[in-house]
């Protein structure tokens, strides 16, 4: 792995936990159901035992502090609090991150997690909705009961410790109006939030969703979209990336780290890892639980320069900051006027704004994100 990395730049963790209690219906990413398996607490410390020995061997590799650490899922709160703690003083071997922050869904956190507040500087927790109707078409386990009462745990822990608070919400779910889209936004403000994720609905591929039910149509979602986020400006929210909002300027530093195309290692199955700075190698885990556990390995792929370019675009454009040119240039040196600038003129001047050092996109442009730049990458 050290053959990849550039030393003088940080490098990040992702631990991917990939239990969850059953298969939310719009999920597609990788995780295991346990609810109906009779081996559920033997694969859990199998998997448990493997990814301890893997975190350890990368931790005495690298021999230096992880800037920030996102434990995520699945539900990392499935492997309780006492493991997550003893992965996290592993992570810790050579000092604390800058941020660390662990995903946990509102059933599964309970006055036990109270152990883990010196660990975590952030909770980031899936509410999606506070409605049963829409809770239900999503094939949530938690009721807006349990989503209230995780969020009231949450506010008394941060009022010992003062983590933060990440509360994810999706929107446009089919037969959801505005006014309830609404509704939910304004519950979860009302919480003492730092951060505020809202996702539109996506219809994946060989989701249970799929078979049942239709996506909004795209001008529809658009126009949700565009009266929820003023929603959020207006209650204090600041959108420095397409989905995520911070109060406060209270940003999450680990999906910055995605976003600026930052070196992060990702450990545990179907986890992702990205190394290098002028050339990337893009590095990913054993696709499902039990081949992790029984032989954990890396597929490796090092990235085109045009691959990387592609990359750095798809993430940096996501964000209020855009592409810095100067930083563009030291990474691929290539100058990004001379590269885009054709095509950029070609574009609707309401889709994005393009100084002498940044090229971002506005809102409309924002909502057409990915046309412009299969645009911009034509024939590069
Ligand atoms: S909890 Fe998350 S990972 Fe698990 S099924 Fe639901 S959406 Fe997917």
């Amino acid at each position: 792995m050290k053959e990849y990395l550039d030393p003088q730049k940080d490098v990040s963790l992702y631990l991917h936990i990939p239990f969850c209690t059953t298969k939310c219906d719009y999920c597609a990413f990788y995780s295991l159901p346990l609810s109906k398996r009779k081996d559920a607490s033997c694969i859990t410390d199998q998997f448990y035992e493997v990814l301890e020995k893997e975190l350890t061997s990368v931790v005495e590799e690298l021999k230096r502090p992880f800037r920030t650490i996102f434990i995520g899922g699945g539900n990392p709160g499935l492997l309780g609090p006492s493991r997550i703690k003893n992965l996290l003083d592993i992570a810790y071997a050579y000092g604390k991150s800058d941020e660390t922050t662990m995903e946990i869904n509102p059933e599964t956190l309970d006055e036990s997690f109270a152990s883990l507040l010196s660990h975590v500087s952030r909770i980031s927790i899936g509410i999606q909705s506070f409605s049963d109707a829409h809770l239900r078409t999503l094939g949530r386990n938690a009721d807006r009961d349990a989503n209230i009462r995780a969020m009231r745990l949450l506010e008394a822990f941060k009022t010992e410790s003062g983590f933060k608070i990440n509360g994810d919400l999706i929107t446009n779910i089919p037969r959801q109006s505005i006014e309830e889209a609404l509704e939910d936004v304004e519950t979860l403000s009302s919480f003492n939030i730092d951060h505020l994720s809202l996702y539109s609905l996506t219809f994946e591929e060989g989701s249970r969703l799929l078979e049942r039910e239709k996506p909004l149509d795209e001008d529809e979602e658009a126009d949700n979209l565009c009266i929820l986020w003023d929603r959020l400006a207006s209650l204090g929210f600041e959108q420095y990336e397409v989905s995520a909002f911070a109060r406060g300027g209270n940003y999450c530093a680990h999906n910055l780290v995605y976003w600026n195309l930052g070196q992060y290692i990702g450990l545990g199955p179907s986890a992702e890892s990205s190394l290098g700075y002028s050339s990337l190698v893009s590095m990913r885990q054993n696709e499902d639980v039990e081949s992790f556990i029984s032989s954990p390995s890396f597929d490796v792929l090092p990235l085109s320069k045009t691959e990387a370019v592609e990359e750095y675009l798809l993430t940096t454009l996501r964000t209020k900051w855009g592409v810095n040119k100067k930083e563009f240039s030291l990474r691929f040196e290539e100058d990004f006027d001379e590269l885009f600038s054709s095509k950029i003129r070609k574009l609707n001047a309401n889709y994005y704004s393009d100084s002498e050092d940044v090229f971002t996109l506005k809102r409309d442009g924002i909502l057409v994100m990915n046309q412009i730049i299969l645009a911009m990458l034509m024939d590069l």
